[in-house]
């Protein structure tokens, strides 16, 4: 996790020029505009950027700022949610949170795994930032889901999308290689963290994007099928014929570790690993065998 530092980075270091308006034009949505702030990528070790960033917008003489900017071990708050950022020259600026990775778009291919871990971990802790502010203005945390650009302007819009996708004749960040999926996963299990559990909608689209299934939010027939390519059990249990199928993506136990562990009388250790415990809890869960697949997942969806 990255140190949120304390204070507001533009109050308390006033910029040389206006850097964020003063109350919003409209009600602030659940929408987040994710953005790199292209200022180089620092690639192993304490990562500086982020503070560079903060430094670099106080003192620039040209508008340009986010709510939050984070790198690899810090968080800084530039601009409060209640104001408006200068994040995006296409109008979302009224409504929306900006947030930023002090790195550059083009640079998550040639990235160690360690690293882009943090960086996507960094980011997901940003949004949950945001998600909790919201949150705690009766709004809704917005859904782990990639908007277009015509969605995100919808009032009741609530989800992601990236600055190249609100401008793309100008920009790119964060980014073709930024890691959606990783990202809504890490912002989901540290939402969970919260004690607030996704929705419904959230969670379908969380379990498509783990069997490879398109990210809609609707169980239809590609789904069901993606499901019955994914079974989980626990081999030490079945005899080969049953344990062939097993597919065990630790991923995919997690999700189902998760749902398990969110029922009402579950205690289940989310590790990726399908044990006894698991086996066990499912057996009582579905009242049926300790094998997932299809109708399963399904049943997971819901709380009982
Ligand atoms: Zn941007």
């Amino acid at each position: 996790m990255a140190t949120v530092r304390d204070g507001i980075y533009l109050e308390d270091n006033p910029p040389r020029r206006s850097q964020f308006r003063r109350g919003r034009r409209s009600p602030v949505k659940p929408v987040i505009v994710v953005h790199t702030a292209e200022s180089g990528t620092d690639r192993s070790g304490p990562d500086p950027k982020a503070e560079n960033v903060s430094n670099f917008i106080q003192n620039r003489t040209t508008a340009g700022s986010y709510h939050l900017v984070g790198d690899a071990d810090s968080i800084i708050q530039l601009v409060r949610f209640e104001n408006e950022a200068f994040q995006d020259g296409t109008g979302s600026n009224r409504w929306a949170i900006g947030i930023s990775l002090a790195m550059n778009a083009g640079d998550w291919p040639g990235l160690t795994s360690s690293r882009r871990d943090e960086l996507t971990d960094t980011c997901a802790q940003m949004a949950v930032i945001a998600a909790r502010w919201l949150m705690a203005r009766g709004l809704q945390a917005p859904v782990a889901r990639q908007l277009t650009k015509a969605e995100s302007d919808r009032t009741s819009a609530s989800g992601f999308i990236s600055h190249a996708r609100r401008d793309p004749a100008r920009r790119t960040d964060p980014g073709v290689g930024f890691p959606w999926g990783a990202f809504f996963r890490s912002y989901q299990q540290q939402l969970s963290g919260t004690g607030v559990e996704p929705d419904r909608d959230t969670l379908t689209r969380q379990l498509q994007t783990l069997i490879g299934a398109s990210s809609d939010g609707i169980i239809g027939p590609n789904t069901r099928a993606a499901l019955n390519r994914n079974w989980l059990g626990r081999d030490a249990s079945w005899d080969s014929s049953v344990a062939d199928t097993f597919i065990n993506n630790p991923n995919l136990i997690k999700w189902v570790q998760s749902r398990l562990d969110a029922q009402d009388g579950f205690d289940v250790t989310v590790d990726g690993d399908f044990g006894t415990e698991t086996e066990t809890a499912l057996r009582q869960f579905l009242g049926r065998s300790g094998i997932v697949a299809a109708e399963s997942y399904i049943d997971l969806l819901d709380q009982r």
